[in-house]
Order: structure tokens, then C-alpha cells, then sequence
């Protein structure tokens, strides 16, 4: 929409959408100034950094493919090394948030340019947020530094994405706007771009669940993910992302499943304080409550429901609940141990949210 058009435009980021767009990389590349570019992944993305390294022609410079979950800093300082032999001055990150979080973590620490090729729904790229991890310790800045000049949404990446990540990466990217619609620090604006976001993913993961390769459906989707993106570096995020970053931090869970599991429980939860912020999102889903409209809609989708299929233990419940509650983020209804622990034994065993 225009609006999201302007708002992009005050960020100064390059953000375009479209079949194919990756075979523009090149362009790009000139476009920057640029003329040496190394190319990121993850070992399972190896062959896609191939094929945009050969794109690259002559401006590709080094293929690294080492990027892992959550951004370590020793994955970090490796590929810094590979970075300067080669002597790069422009950075291609082409994956999810994991690839596009190593493309951040580099760009932080030598100002290069970064093109960022999103595979995945989870808006990384969108986001001047950086978490990174040292010692089993996550931790997490914010800075301009690190927000990619160039995003390429090709819809033909993520036609790829297997369909059970496809539903998990689109709940969370959906958990962004949910959460900003009743962010302490929202405006009318951050709120129209959240329900862009919604509207998007709502509409359009239905129809690629239909059919994965339908290449609007899979644009439609990008679109909402760059929204939910957006808004998330623009807002606090509240308990649900709380919950996750705890649930991921210290019991090592799968980022999009967890985000796919506790949403309707931390929606639910919230509802009880910001039922009006939320009405909109409740509308959209067309249910009678905003928790229960995502629970069944998560479950139309085929996602993942409960916690306990991620490996975690009834028993490290009480733990999860006094981890996510020590330093709560701000959060429309009060946060207290014991509720939490019964948001969490209810998304454990996979019910209904409360
Ligand atoms: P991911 O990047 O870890 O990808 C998961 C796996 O799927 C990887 O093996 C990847 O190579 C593979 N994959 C990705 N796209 C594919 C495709 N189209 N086809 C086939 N395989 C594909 O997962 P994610 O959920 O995108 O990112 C999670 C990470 O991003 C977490 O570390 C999270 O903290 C971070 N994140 C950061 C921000 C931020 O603003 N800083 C926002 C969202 C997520």
C-alpha cells in the first residue's frame, strides 16, 4: 500500500518484490558501489549461495557458508576472517534469520553494505536488531549499523520452504504484528502496518498451503512478512516474545515452532487486558476471541501445537515459567509466575488456550 511505501522510504532501505528478482543480484551489486561481494548461508542452503555467487559473475569474491541459529559470535569471527582475505566490501546474505543474522553481526563490525535475500518468513531483515550468542548467552543490540541497504523478496525462495516451515515462519512473522498491536510504545502508524501484516499472512497462507508453489500467494505472504518485520523493529515486543526468547535462549527450542505453539496462549493471556487492541486481529481470523481464532487457525494450517513435541520436559516447566518472568518486558496484563506456568502446561500438552 502507499503507506507502507512511504514508511519504507523514510528507512532509506531498498526493499522490492518479485518472481525471480534474485537474478538481479548483479545489478544490485553496481547499484552499491560495489564490486567484491561475499556470499552468506547455512550449510543446508549451500547450493542457493552457489547459484547467487554464479549470478554474481566476476563481483563474487567468496562463498561462506557456516551461518548457524542465533548468530554465534565464534561463526561471527571466522567468517570476519574469510571476509577480509578475501577482501569483500559488500555482503549477500541469502537464507533465513540465522544467514541474514551472520550478514547483521558482519555489517555491525565493518559498516559494509548488505543486500539481504530472505527465504523465510521471520523479518530479520527488517529490523535494526541484532541477538547474537557467546557462551551459551544471549544477547541483543540495536543499531542502524546493522539494517540491510537492499532486501530482494524473490517469491520463488521461499516456493522451496518446506510446507510445515512454511506455517511456522508464517505464525512467526504473524506474532510480530499480533504483539504490536498493543505495544506501550505503538502510534496509528506502527498499528496500520502491523494490520498490513496480518491481513497478508491471514490471506495468503491459506492459498500457498493450497498450493506451495503459487508464486502470488507466496508474493502476498513476503509482503506480510516484510510488514511483521518492520513493525517488529519498531515496537516492544511483550510476553509472547518473552516467552519464546526464554523457551529458545535456555531450552534450546526450534525458533519458528515455538512462536507457532505459544502464540494463541500468549494472545489468549493478553486478551484479558488489550481484548479492544486485539479486535481487529480477531476480526481478520473471524473468531469470537483472538487466542482461540489463532489456535484454530494455527490447527487449519497443520502447525504444530504443542510444546511437548519440541522435546521439552514437563518437568523444566516451572523453570521456563521463573526464567521468563524474572525481567518480564513491558506487557498489558500483569505477568506473574503462576499464570505463566499454566499459559505454558497449557501450550505443553497442546489444549486450547485458556
Ligand atoms: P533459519 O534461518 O534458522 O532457517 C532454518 C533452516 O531452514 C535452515 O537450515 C535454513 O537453511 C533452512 N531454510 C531457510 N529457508 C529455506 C528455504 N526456502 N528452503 C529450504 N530450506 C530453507 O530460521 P528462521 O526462523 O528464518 O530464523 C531464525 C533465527 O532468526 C533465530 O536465530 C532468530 O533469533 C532470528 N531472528 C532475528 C530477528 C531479528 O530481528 N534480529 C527476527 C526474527 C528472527
Amino acid at each position: 500500500s502507499a503507506a507502507l511505501h512511504d514508511i519504507n522510504q523514510t528507512d532509506g532501505v531498498r526493499v522490492r518484490f518479485g518472481a525471480g528478482l534474485r537474478r538481479e543480484i548483479g545489478a544490485e551489486v553496481d547499484r552499491l558501489g560495489a564490486r567484491r561481494a561475499l556470499v552468506l548461508s547455512t550449510p543446508q542452503q549451500c547450493d542457493l549461495a552457489l547459484e547467487v555467487s554464479k549470478l554474481l559473475g566476476g563481483r563474487a569474491t567468496g562463498v561462506y557458508t557456516k551461518a548457524a541459529m542465533h548468530t554465534p559470535v565464534a561463526v561471527t569471527e571466522d567468517a570476519l576472517e574469510h571476509l577480509k582475505l578475501a577482501g569483500a566490501d559488500c555482503l549477500i546474505a541469502i537464507g533465513g534469520g540465522s544467514t541474514i543474522g551472520l550478514g547483521k553481526a558482519l555489517a555491525y563490525r565493518t559498516d559494509l553494505a548488505q543486500i539481504a535475500v530472505p527465504t523465510t518468513y521471520a523479518g530479520s531483515e527488517a529490523t535494526p536488531i541484532l541477538g547474537q550468542t557467546e557462551k551459551g548467552e544471549k544477547t541483543t543490540l540495536s543499531s542502524s549499523r546493522v539494517l540491510p541497504e537492499v532486501i530482494l523478496y524473490d517469491p520463488e525462495l521461499v516456493a522451496t520452504l518446506p510446507v510445515g516451515m512454511t506455517v511456522t515462519s508464517g505464525l512467526n512473522a504473524l506474532a510480530h504484528a499480533a504483539e504490536a498491536l498493543y505495544a506501550e510504545n505503538r502510534t496509528p502508524e506502527t498499528t496500520r502496518l502491523a494490520l498490513d501484516g496480518i491481513h497478508a499472512l491471514i490471506d495468503g497462507l491459506p492459498r500457498v498451503m493450497d498450493a506451495p508453489g503459487n508464486l502470488d500467494a507466496r508474493a502476498v505472504t513476503q509482503q506480510g512478512a516484510w510488514a511483521c518485520g518492520t513493525v517488529l523493529g519498531r515496537v516492544g515486543m511483550a510476553l509472547h516474545h518473552k516467552l519464546c526468547h526464554t523457551l529458545g535462549g535456555s531450552f534450546d527450542l526450534p525458533h519458528a515452532e515455538t512462536h507457532a505453539i505459544i502464540l494463541p496462549h500468549a494472545i489468549a493471556y493478553n486478551a484479558r487486558a488489550a481484548r479492544r487492541e486485539l479486535g481487529p486481529l480477531t476480526a481478520a481470523l473471524g473468531g469470537e476471541t483472538p487466542g482461540m481464532a489463532l489456535y484454530d487457525f494455527a490447527r487449519s494450517l497443520g502447525a504444530p501445537l504443542a510444546l511437548r513435541d519440541l522435546g521439552i520436559q514437563k518437568t523444566d516447566l516451572d523453570r521456563a515459567a521463573a526464567l521468563a518472568t524474572q525481567k518480564p518486558y513491558p506487557n498489558p496484563q500483569p505477568v506473574t509466575r503462576e499464570d505463566v506456568r499454566a499459559l505454558l502446561q497449557a501450550a505443553w500438552a497442546g489444549n486450547a488456550p485458556a
